[in-house]
């Protein structure tokens, strides 16, 4: 009885495993080694043209009839549905082909990465635990990496053949000292390159995959799934606010699930597979073991991204009007009449967003670049609605070294070589174009330097921002703190960066970049008000430094408008020199170089004697600060980056 049962389920096992043999490449066979292979092998030649039923084509050219004749990559790969997919999703990108612009990346760690669905691994594991005693199929594992090294061979194909139609580019040549220059950031960090993720698909409505879908809805396995699926709709739903980051990778599995399409992971698969103890174990749904339906291809979805890219400059802003970055406060709406009809909703719905200033440094610098590399927008994750709130990928983030107030011009003493304008880095995240050549560079300088009103805040309204600026007199020579300060560029809106000087960083500078300055010395010019008369005399430095040294060292306590934010404490720093110019019986002009950190404000004023000495209690009587400049940053030569 048993036996006979036994050798039935063998002969149906054994019927079912051939009928999945024949449906599948001579590939795939290849790693099921049996006996009966090598019968097999041969007669099923013919059959080539059905999807195979394991790797649903992935080992197949597409368009080829037989895969038993040597590979011949030549006319079908660009016209492949890989070809199309990896074209389609580089085309905003400049492409894949001929005269595209592009680097793809070539390090390990940052390479082109290939995912596969899990139902692969169930099917593989089907076939196995049904196969005859005498064959000995080699490890899922084994089968899965030699599938993916195929698929990372074949994208370098479709990138390799495309490319070395080409041809060599003079420009190219002509950059070879700048890309030589470069080398570092483009070598080891593959700045501004492409990366491609190549996610491999059942297609949506694939019979085996719905059947598959179906059974792990049922399977009580599916927990950790339904977990992760959580995951991602939370995320979705995270609000209004759209949050930055994400890695596009991730992003595309989110697209794809929202299109309807689902999917179980290798991990997922391999639990499912190893939860089941004997073969008997339904770890593949019934509907899946059927060779009747014709079999579809897999389908590919691509994720092209490009490798950030780091720009470092220094920039000087000339105007009292306009912030570091945008300045955006909440203000009370002035109130209307009608306070019956919603007096209970007025409260929150009066406040809305201002943005105070003309513009700022950031819109100014990140706008020109911007516009001459592109964003991409195909790895974000948009909603549907606008209140779903989303994930942005492609962003441009500017950073700078310290910042300076709104009503504080940042110059430079131009006099001095070392003196700079403040130091940024700008993040460049999923460029459309890379950066090609020294002049691109050159013409972004020049772009900001000499930029024209009104194309600012592209992302924003531009109408409320124009008639800001209508009538604001451009505040360039207002030489009140030091005639001697000048400042980069052009630009009516204040914003100017060194010329010459914006070049690709390694990504450290960027995380480096806030401590950086913490040791620089940094020149101040500021206009002040005396209460007492000054003295009539010549040298007004010599009388109101009459008692110092050079270089003096002052106690600062945190000072009051900033103790809410920081704590409460004393620290010493240096005053290098001080200047003192005698402009009328109350004014004065004080040209300062401090130690970084340094709070000059209180320095002049005195902060209610939290800083001594002060120049108020040097000349004691009463002052105050009423403009004030940073007229740059001394940085050696040598750490120019
Ligand atoms: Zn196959």
């Amino acid at each position: 009885m048993n036996d006979g049962g036994g050798s039935n389920l063998e002969i149906a096992e054994q019927s079912s495993f051939e009928a999945a043999l024949r449906h599948c490449c001579s590939k795939c066979r290849d790693y099921l080694k049996t006996s009966e292979l090598k019968q097999n092998n041969t007669n099923g030649n013919g059959r080539e043209s059905f999807r195979c039923w394991l790797c649903l084509g992935l080992w197949q050219k597409e368009g080829e009839n037989q895969t038993t004749v040597p590979t011949t990559t030549t006319t079908t790969t660009t016209t492949s549905c890989l070809g199309k997919a990896l074209e389609e999703c580089c085309s905003p990108y400049g492409g894949i082909g001929r005269n595209s612009p592009n680097r793809f990346s070539r390090l390990a760690n940052q390479s082109h990465t290939v995912s596969l669905s899990g139902d692969l691994c169930l099917r593989y594991r089907w076939l196995t635990s049904i196969l005859p005693s005498s064959s000995t199929p080699l490890p899922f594992s084994v089968y899965l990496q030699d599938l993916k090294q195929h698929m990372y061979a074949r994208i370098e194909s479709i990138i390799q053949q495309d490319n070395v139609a080409n041809g060599v580019k003079t420009e190219e040549e002509e950059n070879s000292q700048w890309i030589q220059d470069h080398q570092h950031v483009f070598e080891n960090e593959e700045q501004g390159a492409l990366s491609i993720h190549l996610l491999c698909l059942p297609p949506k409505d694939h019979p085996l995959n719905l059947a598959l879908n179906n059974f792990m809805s049922n399977h009580k396995n599916n927990q950790k799934t339904k977990k992760q699926r959580n995951r991602y709709n939370k995320r979705q739903k995270c609000g209004p606010f759209t949050t930055q980051g994400g890695d596009p990778r991730q992003n595309l599995e989110v697209r794809l699930r929202s299109k309807g399409y689902e999917w179980i992971s290798q991990s997922t698969a391999e639990e499912l597979s190893s939860a089941a103890a004997s073969p008997e174990a339904p770890f593949l749904p019934d509907a899946c073991k059927s060779f009747d339906e014709p079999m579809m291809r897999i389908e590919y979805h691509v994720a092209v991204f490009r490798r950030p890219l780091f720009l470092y400059g220094y920039y000087t802003k000339s105007r009292r009007d306009v912030s570091q970055t945008p300045f955006v406060v909440m203000r009370e709406k002035p109130t209307t009449s009608e306070p019956a009809a919603n007096s209970t909703s007025t409260n929150s719905s009066t406040k809305e967003a201002e943005i105070l200033g003309v513009t700022s440094v950031e819109e100014q610098i990140c706008g020109p670049i911007q516009d001459l590399l592109g964003v991409s927008t195909q790895n974000n994750l948009m909603p549907d609605t606008p209140s779903d709130g989303g994930v942005l990928y492609g962003m441009i983030k500017f950073h700078a070294s310290g910042r300076e107030d709104m009503d504080v011009r940042m110059l430079v003493r131009s006099e001095s070589p070392t003196c700079h304008g403040r130091p940024f880095c700008i993040q460049v995240i999923d460029a459309l174009n890379p950066i090609a050549s020294p002049n691109q560079l050159k013409g972004l300088a020049e772009t900001i330097n000499k930029i024209v009103t009104g194309t600012t805040r592209t992302s924003t309204s531009t109408e409320e921002i124009s008639t800001k600026n209508d009538g604001v007199e451009i505040d360039s020579g207002d030489g009140l703190c030091n005639t001697g300060a000048s400042y980069y560029g052009q630009n009516p809106m204040g914003v100017g960066i060194l010329p010459n000087a914006l070049r690709l960083v390694p990504a450290a500078i960027f995380s480096g970049l806030q401590k950086d300055t913490e040791s620089k010395t940094k020149h101040y010019g500021c206009y002040c008000w005396s209460k007492d008369v000054l003295p009539n005399e010549d040298d007004l430095t010599k009388f109101l430094f009459r008692n110092v040294v050079f270089p003096l060292t002052i106690q600062q306590r945190t000072p009051l408008r900033v103790l809410h934010r920081r704590t409460n404490s004393i620290r010493e720093r240096n005053v290098l020199h001080a200047k003192a110019t005698k402009i009328d019986d109350h004014h004065f002009r004080l040209e300062l170089s401090t130690q970084a950190g340094t709070y000059v404000k209180e320095f002049v004023y005195g902060d209610f004697g939290r800083t001594i000495p002060s120049v108020s209690s040097l000349m004691g009587c009463k002052m105050n600060l009423l403009k004030l400049d940073c007229e740059g940053i001394e940085i050696p030569k040598e750490e120019h980056f």
